[in-house]
């Protein structure tokens, strides 16, 4: 039976950055995906900062981002329009190769390897094919299709939401519409891609939608996409992203990193907390596997001193705007029109601004509502929200 220090299941981001690591840190490892080869097509926003962690070629960057409009339901919109370059449209096949491409041996990335199950006394796996592996250490990277292992493993699920975007012929800014009873639970978006193409998508909470034809028209009654409603779509995607985060992330024996962990409470699943879990994991692996730790509890204490913060203000952004109707959004955004919208980072913390403002405008000043929002949500991180 082959045996590894380290086992990886899913070879998306998380895991091909991880696998990386573990290949310039010397790790015996393999990499363990289902699929048949790398590559999972749609265009993702990626900050400058990431950008750079990833060492992505120039050439694969699609669009610059300068202008980013929020729009609300009655298509109020707050402009920002400044020189400063936020970041790139990237495509998520492009991201994917060339991670793959960076790794030397690639033999160690094996496709078409289904993990239908493992056992963390005899730290033995299970292929679909019959195959049996051997491992020290688990990690797994397996995206949103993770279910059944963190049921397993004890790990509370994240909350998930459906997105579905369609690609048509226009040229547009990114936009993102806020709209809680269309889109509720996550918002509508427009991305521009290359060729004269742009992306129009949303994302909503309520997982019951299944019939296209209710998703689409949904779609294009959103505020600033009612116009492209006789535009045909040239492609379509859809899926889940994660939204919500879980209760545990590692133990003795495994870790459990990007979407498989869940998501940023505002944005979703995402690129930089990928590539940022890779590398803490790594770390913590490493550390575990010399001997200078006697547990991986590190990944935990690293991943709280990265991600807390950021984690908990976002979900008391999410859940003021989750409490918010249209109209009290829409009445906001008027009352913020003209003012200058501060951040040079990207949507999430544009976001903030943008949320934070309608915290104070309209909550604080004038209904003093906000102090003590009610707590509806099961998300773990709900409770540290007071
Ligand atoms: C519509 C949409 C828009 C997004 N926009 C942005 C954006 O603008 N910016 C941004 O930063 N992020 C964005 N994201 C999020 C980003 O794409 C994800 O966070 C990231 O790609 C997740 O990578 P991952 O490696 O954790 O998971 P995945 O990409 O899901 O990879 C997991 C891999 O594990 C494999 N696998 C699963 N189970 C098994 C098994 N049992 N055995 C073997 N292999 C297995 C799967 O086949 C898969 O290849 C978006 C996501 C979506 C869906």
């Amino acid at each position: 039976m082959e045996s590894f220090d380290v086992v990886v299941i899913g070879a998306g981001v998380s895991g091909l950055y991880l696998s990386k690591l573990l290949e310039n840190s010397k790790t015996s490892y393999v990499t363990l995906e289902k699929r048949s080869a790398i590559g999972t097509y749609g265009p993702r926003i990626i900050s400058l900062e990431t950008l750079k962690k990833l060492e992505m070629p120039k050439e694969k960057l699609i669009h610059p981002i300068h202008k980013i409009n929020f729009c609300s339901s009655d298509e109020t919109t707050l402009k920002i329009d400044d020189k400063n370059n936020r970041g790139y449209v990237v495509n998520l096949k492009d991201i994917e190769e060339h991670l793959f491409e960076r790794i030397n041996n690639k033999k160690q990335i094996k496709f078409n390897e289904n993990v239908v199950d493992f056992d963390l006394n005899s730290r033995i796996l299970k292929l679909l094919n019959g195959k049996e592996i051997k491992f020290k250490k688990l990690v797994l990277a397996t995206g949103i299709l993770g279910v059944k292992f963190r049921n397993k493993l004890g790990i509370t699920h994240p909350r998930n939401v459906f997105c579905y975007s369609i690609e048509i012929k226009a040229k547009d800014d990114i936009t993102t519409i806020i709209d809680n009873e269309l889109a509720n639970g996550f918002y509508g978006w427009v991305i521009p891609l290359e060729d004269g193409k742009i992306e129009i998508g949303y994302g909503s909470e309520e997982l019951n939608i299944r019939d296209k034809k209710e998703i689409d028209g949904r779609l294009k009654s959103l505020a600033h996409l009612r116009k492209y409603k006789f535009k045909k779509a040239l492609r379509v995607n859809g899926g889940f992203i994660p939204t919500g985060t879980i209760n545990k992330r590692c133990n003795h024996e495994w870790i459990i990193i990007g979407d498989a962990s869940g998501g940023e409470p505002m944005l979703g699943g995402s690129i930089h907390k990928c590539i940022d879990e890779a590398r803490l994991c790594h770390d913590a692996l490493i550390q575990n596997l010399n001997g200078e730790t006697i547990s991986m509890k590190n990944y935990e204490i690293e991943w709280e001193k990265l991600f807390y913060k950021d984690l908990v203000s976002q979900t008391k952004i999410r859940q003021i705007l989750d409490e918010t109707d249209n109209n009290k959004i829409n009445q906001v955004f008027k009352e913020l029109q003209g003012e200058k919208i501060a951040g040079d980072g990207l949507i999430n913390d544009l976001f903030r601004n943008v949320i934070m403002n309608l915290k104070e405008w309209y909550f604080d000043k004038r209904y003093n509502k906000f102090n003590n929002p009610p707590l509806h949500r099961t998300d773990p991180f709900y409770h540290f929200v007071k």
